[in-house]
């Protein structure tokens, strides 16, 4: 059976990828999925224009994530007709992704779905909305409870911002969304958050210390973003460290570990295990609120994946956008 798929191959100038038919006989992996659809990432931004080295073997399906049923199973941890997930592990960077109408995926790659979440649901989250939820269970690991002192999540607009937002509100915490784009107020505060923070407020350089200002946070900038919010940090707060749209480096004092008790935590939804895989499936299915969800996500065809991924590498992509793998 052949099916459409996006696909890079080395070309003289590095790479180049573009959609083509390919046929089952050309997969590989134990569990073959019938993909109902898809998400962008910025990950997958980067592996589409080739700003990132992402792709890491040639001939590659492109897409970190997806989501769809199970047609045929080698492994006896899944049979046809299961609704499963797949996310990072290697998706579209060791082992053939996501953007494809039909995939084979290594069984310890997948996860049940839970029942309350449709595919495009899933996808509307996808790796995003996993690991924003890995920072909501760190953050709840180290005991940051809700209280009077806000909690900021920066890059608020993308999509692991838009559902941290949405997520830590509806924990009880309340939400410092910090945008570079002001007009996405409206928005924001529909997701749950309590105060909007201009991005020049928290890209400023810091001193090695400063005010008590926030019980911690949810970073996905990185960079002079992530060491002024260390130095803002109250006494025994926390910080998810989970991106870097803003740059890699981290310049910072060690005082806030040293004299508030203020916590780095690193958070990769990459290699998750599988038991805490699903404990985030499971969490994400109870916590999410489908109307904010709605809110923040657009279902888009694969014939527009170039063009929207030039888009979420120029930081424009408001919230989350599901690929339907179909169209
Ligand atoms: P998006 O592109 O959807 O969101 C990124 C947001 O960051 C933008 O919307 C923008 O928000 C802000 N931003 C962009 N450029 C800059 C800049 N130069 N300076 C400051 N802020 C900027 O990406 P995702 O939400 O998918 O991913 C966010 C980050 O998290 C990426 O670095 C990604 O690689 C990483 N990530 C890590 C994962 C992990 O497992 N650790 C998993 C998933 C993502 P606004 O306009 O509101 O300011």
């Amino acid at each position: 059976m052949t099916f459409r798929a996006l696909y890079a191959e080395k070309a003289d100038a590095g790479y180049r990828v573009g959609l083509r038919d390919l046929d089952d006989g050309d997969l590989r992996g134990d569990v073959l999925v019938d993909v109902a659809y898809s998400s962008l990432n910025y990950k997958d931004g980067l592996a589409i224009t080739a700003k990132g080295k992402i792709i890491r073997k040639f001939p590659m399906v492109l897409g970190i994530d997806l989501a769809g049923t199970v047609v045929e199973s080698s492994s006896p941890d899944f049979e046809p007709g299961d609704r499963v997930v797949g996310l990072a592990h290697g998706l579209g960077e060791t082992e053939w992704g996501g953007y494809a109408q039909r995939q084979r995926v290594r069984a310890d790659v997948l996860v049940p779905l839970p029942a309350a979440l449709s595919f495009e649901q899933a996808m509307a989250l996808g790796t995003a909305g996993f690991t924003a939820m890995l920072c909501a269970l760190a953050l709840e690991q180290m005991d940051v409870r809700p209280s009077e002192r806000e909690l900021v999540v920066t890059g608020a607009g993308g999509g692991v911002g838009s559902i941290a937002v949405m997520l830590l509100a509806r924990r009880g915490y309340k939400v410092a969304a910090s945008t570079g784009r002001p007009e996405l107020e409206p928005y924001l505060r529909g997701l749950g958050a309590s105060s909007i923070v201009p991005r020049e407020e928290l890209s400023k350089k810091s001193a090695p210390l400063e005010s008590e200002k926030w019980g911690g946070g949810v970073d996905t900038v990185g960079g002079q973003t992530l060491s002024t919010l260390f130095a803002q940090t109250a006494y025994g707060g926390a910080i998810a460290c989970c991106g870097m749209a803003g740059g890699g480096e981290l310049n910072a004092f060690v005082w806030p570990l040293i004299l508030r008790n203020v916590s780095l935590l690193g958070v990769s939804s990459l290699l998750t295990p599988l038991a805490q895989r699903k404990r985030a499936w499971e969490a994400l299915a109870r916590e999410i609120d489908g109307d904010r969800l709605a809110s923040l996500s657009r279902v888009e065809p694969l014939s527009r994946i170039q063009e929207l991924a030039e888009e979420i590498v120029g930081g424009k992509v408001r919230g989350r956008i599901v690929i339907d793998v179909n169209r």
